[in-house]
């Protein structure tokens, strides 16, 4: 199958998620996380209409970016991003999904402000407690709004998870309806510099889940572009 044909099923099952809980499809955006695809495949499934771009590696990004590959599509950073990167970033992308710490947010923050640039960002969440990875508990997330006037060159847009691996069909509806819950707290919540338009949630495996929890972006590499060869 196509990228085309790919994005179109893709589509057709958001549709049918977004349907099947009366939400409107328009609402969620498709993300085609394009690790590992090459600059040919990003310009493909831009071409399919996707959204927008979300990149893993700034590597990967700045090579990306060199051949032009996202013309037509907004890009984000999706992966774990280092602060002695974040300057290779920054002002790059119209959005940072991952900022999974505070240190990390600190240093957006500064380099944002050192451009003269409002950075628009997502608050990672480690909805699963997970050891392995980064990200805020759902309670230093809601801290950390209180107290988000501290950092006035970001501009948190909403939240973004990555729940534990699963591999039994609707088992991450849980964390998926945790952070719906999270982002309804935080929209309770009522800061100058942040709206929680934007819940980054759903995979390849579990993005009609994401759906009927509330996701209203939804990041997907395998089913767009086949399997990843590592
Ligand atoms: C790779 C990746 C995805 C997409 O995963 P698939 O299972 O291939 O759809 C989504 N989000 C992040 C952060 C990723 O790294």
């Amino acid at each position: 199958m196509s990228i085309a044909e790919n994005v179109a099923l893709v589509r057709l099952e958001m549709e049918r998620a977004a349907m099947a809980c009366g939400r409107d499809p328009k609402e969620i955006k498709l993300c085609a996380a394009t690790k590992m695809n090459d600059a040919e495949a990003v310009r493909q499934a831009i071409a399919a209409g996707v959204d927008c771009c979300g990149e893993n590696r700034v590597q990967e990004l700045l090579e990306k970016q060199k051949q032009n590959a996202y013309a037509g599509a907004p890009v984000h950073f999706i992966g774990h991003l280092q602060t002695n990167k974040v300057r290779q970033v920054v002002g790059k992308v119209d959005l940072i999904q991952s900022v999974d710490s505070e240190h990390l947010l600190r240093a957006i923050d500064a380099e944002a402000g050192r451009q003269g640039i409002l950075q628009n960002i997502l608050l990672e969440v480690n909805i699963g407690a997970e050891e392995s990875k980064w990200g805020f508990t759902p309670q230093e997330t809601l801290q950390l709004i209180d107290k988000i006037g501290q950092y006035p060159n970001v501009r948190v847009q909403g939240l973004m998870a990555i729940p534990p691996i699963s591999h039994i069909s609707g088992e991450n509806r849980k964390f998926f309806q945790k952070m719906f819950h999270l982002s309804v707290d935080i929209k309770n919540k009522i800061e100058d510099n942040v709206t929680v338009e934007c819940l980054s949630m759903g995979m390849s495996g579990d993005f009609a889940d994401a759906i009927a929890c509330g996701s209203t972006m939804i990041r997907v590499g395998t089913a767009i572009f086949g399997a990843r060869n590592y």
